[in-house]
């Protein structure tokens, strides 16, 4: 298929130096994320590797944001987008115009939920996708009442859920949220994320952990007055703010009973975790708890086009059905036919390759290969994820399991090691949230079409990136 997949990349890495890269490029007039870093100039990228000016090249390990989910360059995709290029309909207003892929990649989704949802509402981005989950979900209830009470939300602390104000402010993401606190949301109520490796308790069961989590979010709504709540809010494995940690087993079910249980909706954020990632096509599917609404991002479009959506239920489309009879919202670039084309070339590939298999079946094998080179490492105080999304936690400490200084930097360095030669590959850095405003993460997240060889490639790696960067930390 042309694609450059060969695992001649694969030599075992003697962490002999930190040679630092050449060619990086500190960009003048783009403002990025850090006005002071440089960054590596890429040239061009194939399959699961991505091609460097200075010569190297780099193992994507981590999709890039965890988005790249069938690999760079894929010719069937971009021979998609092309195609819809050559109509002339790159875009459409989607006021006058319905379009043939469009409709096609709507099915297609709705197809993956075995039609427990009922709805597409597509977006350019995740972080759009939830503002038009929150809005929707308040439309549901001010089309039955306009007057009607509910205006609270309930979200996690330990969550991310986007940057603009209104997903921001369901964020409990203190770092990324402090410089904005004033302009958000002050009707979005927080209660504990489910993550048990900072909250179960000595020898305490699945069982009595969900039962803590669902007698929490039911105090929240007694607390709130459970009239007055739209929606609960949660991502199934929580992604950029925690690194790849998934509820436990009966948690989604127990907080799903307690919305519905009060006329409240339950929202799934699966905009990180969904499309695949975690070895189910959406990971609600892993127990079958099916949401009222879920967002979707990232590896809907394999990163080939910015696409994400928000998938309705027919309860919710049945409200707007017998109400009003539209959504009130909308945008410019939404649905555009060759975004919509990427997607749905992304989305055959998936099934037609049987990748979700695959991320299940190497997911499995890179859980086995990370623990047992890391889960003896002093500073690696949980290894945790499902599917090809697994995340690496690192404490100062631990038994008291005690982040690391923040001025540290200390996931930033993981990454800065491992892109550097002689490792060269991607790892995903996550930091502030763990207790609060500390915590080091980093994540895995490679292409749904990965080997053996690859796993053995990236757990290796990682582990050599893992001793040398705390080796070197001992003795700063
Ligand atoms: N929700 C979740 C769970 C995410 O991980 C992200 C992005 N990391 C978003 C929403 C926002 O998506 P985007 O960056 O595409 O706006």
């Amino acid at each position: 298929n042309g694609l450059h997949l060969s695992n001649s990349h694969h030599t075992t890495v003697t962490p002999k130096e930190d040679a630092p890269s050449r060619n990086l490029k500190r960009t003048e007039f783009l403002l990025d994320r850090n006005l002071h870093k440089s960054f590596p100039l890429v040239k061009s990228a194939c399959g699961n590797y991505i091609n460097l000016v200075d010569g190297r090249t780099v193992f994507d390990a981590t999709s890039g944001a965890a988005v790249s989910c069938i690999g760079h360059g894929d010719k069937r995709v971009i021979k998609a987008m092309y195609s819809v290029l050559n109509t002339g309909i790159p875009y459409l207003a989607t006021t006058f115009w319905a379009c043939e892929v469009v409709e096609e990649l709507c099915k297609e989704l709705i197809a993956g939920t075995d039609g427990k949802m009922a709805r597409v509402y597509l977006t350019g981005s995740g972080s759009e996708a939830m503002e038009a989950a929150i809005k929707l979900a308040r439309q549901v209830f001010y089309e039955k009442d306009p007057a009607t009470r509910r205006v609270n939300f309930i979200a996690r602390e330990g969550s991310y859920h986007g940057n603009t104000i209104g997903a921001l402010g369901m964020s409990g993401h203190p770092v990324r949220r402090a410089p904005y606190e004033p302009f958000l949301m002050d009707n979005v109520h927080h209660v504990t994320a489910c993550n048990p490796y900072r909250q179960r308790t000595d020898g305490e069961s699945d069982t009595s952990f969900v039962a803590r989590k669902a007698a929490e979010l039911e105090a929240k709504f007694q607390e709130l007055g459970p009239e007055t709540v739209v929606a609960f809010v949660a991502e199934p494995v929580v992604g950029a703010a925690l690194g790849c940690v998934p509820s436990v087993p009966g948690y989604l079910k127990a907080m799903r009973d307690v919305c519905h249980k009060h006329g409240a909706l339950f929202i799934l954020d699966e905009v990180m975790s969904g499309m695949g990632r975690c070895g189910t096509l959406h990971a609600w599917q892993d127990e079958d708890v099916v949401p009222d609404l879920q967002t979707i991002g990232k590896g809907m479009g394999g990163g080939y086009q910015p696409v994400a959506a928000v998938l309705i239920s027919s309860r919710v489309v049945n409200i707007l059905l017998n109400g009003s009879g539209q959504f009130i919202h909308g945008q410019t670039y939404q649905g555009m036919p060759v975004q919509a084309a990427a997607a749905l070339e992304v989305q055959r590939i998936v099934r037609e390759e049987g990748l979700v298999d695959n991320v299940k079946r190497q997911g499995l094998y890179l859980e086995k290969c990370l623990r047992s080179r890391l889960a003896g490492h002093p500073n690696v105080g949980d290894i945790r994820g499902r599917g090809l999304f697994w995340g690496l936690e690192f404490v100062k400490n631990k038994i008291t399991k005690e982040p690391f200084d923040a001025r540290l930097g200390v996931a930033q360095r993981i990454l800065e090691a491992a892109i550097s030669a002689p490792f060269n590959m991607t790892m995903y850095p996550g930091t502030g949230c763990a207790d609060g405003f500390r915590g080091d993460h980093v994540i895995l997240a490679p292409a749904y079409n990965v080997t053996k060889e690859d796993i053995e490639h990236i757990a290796r790696v990682a582990s050599d990136v893992v001793h040398l960067v705390f080796r070197k930390l001992v003795n700063l």
